[in-house]
């Protein structure tokens, strides 16, 4: 299997004059110093002497193309010395949707940049005002037309649980996503985290964030969409960071979020099976899986086979044998 990597440099937007109510990067200015081109360096080295066969130099931060231009540049430059001296194949970047245009994507298609992601967040437009994004859907759809126009490959990012959203709005942005043909996305739950706006509008009651329980039902259903466009999901949740542990107040926050929706996924599957072919109760019942799977069938915490156990009175293993496809169920 080819093993693939990122030499990840973390650019915080210090100064960002935007006001995400669930950003708290201007809590954290004070603290956070801003990356040099000599990370960019370090990153790239100790990626490309692990020696992974599909490496990539990788800005994060999500207002790539929003930072001051002199330091955009300095980094860029410094990323495009890393990929002349071989071992990585592009350079990718994260910014805002209303800020690309078609000048800053030259200058990042000079520079080697091969993929962007938008934070697209959600394509209601009074959800993003809510969350105070500021920018707009249609921000989002000429955004990803002139990358897509430049050949540079796109990324798309979403949340959900935003102030003034829903399932329904979740599902209709996902949608609109995928319309725009997308190479990847990721989906975010939100979290409240402490001295942003939206811990100060959960305090007062003005905002109810989802649960964890209610953010994986309906990654459950955004996944579908994705899968079934053919859009391929690289992140579900957030990372789980120190400052992710320690500054959590509220809101669809867990370590392994993206686990719980594929978990959820396949007891579906197995649940769906069962319906469709009425087990015998009591019986005994295997469902087939690469070792690497045993634990999303199995469930968190043996969830799922707990449940199927008590919905239709049988006992589940696995088998990690081989000789069926995944997934296959079968008495024994
Ligand atoms: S999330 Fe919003 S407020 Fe925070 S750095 Fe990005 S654009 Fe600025």
């Amino acid at each position: 299997m080819k093993s693939e990597a990122r030499a990840a440099v973390f650019v915080p937007h210090l100064g960002c004059p935007n006001d995400c109510v669930f950003c708290n990067q201007r809590a954290i200015a004070g603290v956070t110093v801003p990356a040099t081109p000599d990370d960019v360096r370090i990153a790239a080295e100790r990626v490309r002497n692990a020696g992974a066969d599909n490496a990539e130099i990788a800005f994060f931060g999500g207002s790539f193309t929003a930072i001051e231009r002199g330091y955009m540049r300095l980094l860029l430059e410094a990323a495009k010395r890393e990929l002349e001296k071989g071992g990585f194949s592009g350079i990718r970047i994260s910014t805002r949707p209303d800020c690309i245009d078609a000048e800053v994507l030259g200058e990042l298609k000079a520079a080697g940049v091969t993929v962007i992601e938008l934070g697209a967040q959600s394509m209601r437009d009074e959800v993003l005002v809510k969350s105070g994004r500021g920018h707009t859907s249609e921000d989002t759809r000429r955004a990803s037309a002139l990358i897509k126009a430049q050949g540079i490959r796109l990324g798309l990012q979403m949340m959900t649980g935003l102030p003034g959203d829903d399932d329904e709005g979740a599902l209709y942005t996902a949608n609109e996503l995928v319309k725009l043909a997308p190479e990847c996305v990721r989906i975010y739950p939100t979290v409240v985290l402490k001295n942003t706006a939206l811990a100060d509008m959960y305090a007062s009651g003005e905002y109810t964030p989802q649960t964890v329980g209610e953010a994986v039902s309906l990654c459950v259903r955004l996944v579908r969409v994705f899968d079934g466009a053919g859009v391929k999901i690289i992140r579900l949740g957030l990372q789980r960071t120190e400052s992710c542990e320690n500054d959590v107040v509220a809101g669809a926050w867990h370590p392994a979020f993206g686990e719980l929706v594929y978990c959820e996924l396949k007891y579906e599957a197995m649940r769906r099976y069962f319906a469709e072919n009425p087990p015998e109760r009591g019986g005994e019942y295997a469902v087939s899986c690469g070792s690497a799977g045993v634990s999303l069938f199995v469930g968190h915490n043996r969830r799922n086979f707990a449940r199927l156990g008590d919905e239709f009175g049988i006992t589940m293993k696995t088998d990690v044998s081989g000789a069926f496809p995944e997934g296959t169920v079968r008495r024994i």
